[in-house]
């Protein structure tokens, strides 16, 4: 049976390594919280006691890791556990970081015979824990083909976009666009509300309109217009703020690179860094509507 590795049990990590137990698969797991251990164990997961002996015996290492300073951090270095991993393993991470870092690591990785490649993910939590992720991979084909099962079973669309570090750029190409939709649309909702409309209405409205988005209709800002949204539970849990910015970040980097211009990606980058500021940094992104609705 293959065996997988999956560091790196958050949000995103801990549904996601679900959904391989749930196919079948044997995952050995390791996070820096207990609790996040703790709940993948529930799900019927072994934990291991250190990264480095996650990956023992693994063929396949998946991480979800936060920013590119932790997956630099894991898999290089004299601590790193690329010197673990075994010689003809593959590695899948699914983190959102540089594309420069997912290049390097997977260069560090190709020196040792393992494979890699990035597999960054669009969906949110619901897609996560649904299984219905979409990811957006950079890498050789071959390499592909071999995570292709793994993916399916957590997913439901795959796209190859390049070479290893292309995933990212596409990734942050469409949370770029996703920061300023999310931004827009608590605007709009917030205009709404002040002229006395009931915002529930007026998503509904939208969301069978021109202006329809996943961030109208699957993680609405405004809270009590969708129950499982994060707006309806206090902002919690879902993408945090922090990793928006992070993300936006990116995008400006990547911006840099080629001299291309994103006056309103650089917009919301800034909205989300005042959104942070203001104390909101670990709520879900779609907090940003405070900026502009207080209350709400
Ligand atoms: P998260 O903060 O909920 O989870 C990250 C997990 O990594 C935490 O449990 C943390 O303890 C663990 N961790 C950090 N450093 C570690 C290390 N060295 N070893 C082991 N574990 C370590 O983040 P998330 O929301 O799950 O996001 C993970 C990645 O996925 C990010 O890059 C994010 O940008 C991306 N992403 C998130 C969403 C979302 O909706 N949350 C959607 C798409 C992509």
């Amino acid at each position: 049976m293959t065996r997988i590795a999956f560091i790196g049990l958050g949000n995103m990590g801990g549904p996601m390594a679900a959904n391989l137990l749930k196919a079948g698969y044997e995952v050995q797991v390791f996070d820096l919280s207990v609790a996040a251990v703790g709940s993948a164990v529930a799900a019927g997961a072994h934990a291991a006691a250190s990264a480095t002996a996650a990956v023992a015996g693994a063929q396949i290492v998946i991480s979800m890791l936060p920013a590119s300073r932790h997956v630099e951090g894991l898999y290089l270095g004299e601590a790193g556990i690329l010197a673990a991993i075994e010689p003809g393993a593959l590695v899948i991470d699914c983190s959102t970081i540089a594309p420069a870092s997912a290049q390097k690591v997977a260069a560090a990785a190709a020196e040792r015979g393992v494979a890699m490649i990035d597999a960054p993910v669009s969906g949110g939590t619901a897609g996560a824990a649904a299984g219905s992720l979409t990811f957006i991979v950079g890498g050789d084909a071959d390499a592909l083909e071999r995570a292709r099962p793994i993916l399916q079973a957590m997913g439901k669309n795959i796209f190859h976009v390049g070479a290893n570090g292309a995933g990212q750029v596409a990734k942050l190409c469409n949370n770029m666009a996703l920061g300023v939709i999310m931004a827009v649309t608590g605007e709009a909702l917030a205009l709404g509300v002040a002229h006395g409309l009931d915002a529930k209405v007026l998503s509904q409205m939208m969301a069978v309109s021109t202006s329809r988005s996943w961030a109208t209709e699957v993680c609405n800002p405004w809270p009590g217009v969708l129950d499982n949204a994060p707006a309806s539970r206090g902002y919690s849990g879902g993408f945090g703020n922090d990793l928006m910015l992070k993300d936006l970040g990116l995008a400006a980097e990547a911006a840099m690179g080629v001299g291309a211009s994103i006056p309103l990606g650089e917009l919301a980058r800034n909205l989300y860094a005042m959104n942070s500021r203001a104390g909101h940094g670990g709520l879900d992104f779609s907090s940003v509507v405070k900026l502009v609705a207080p209350g709400a």
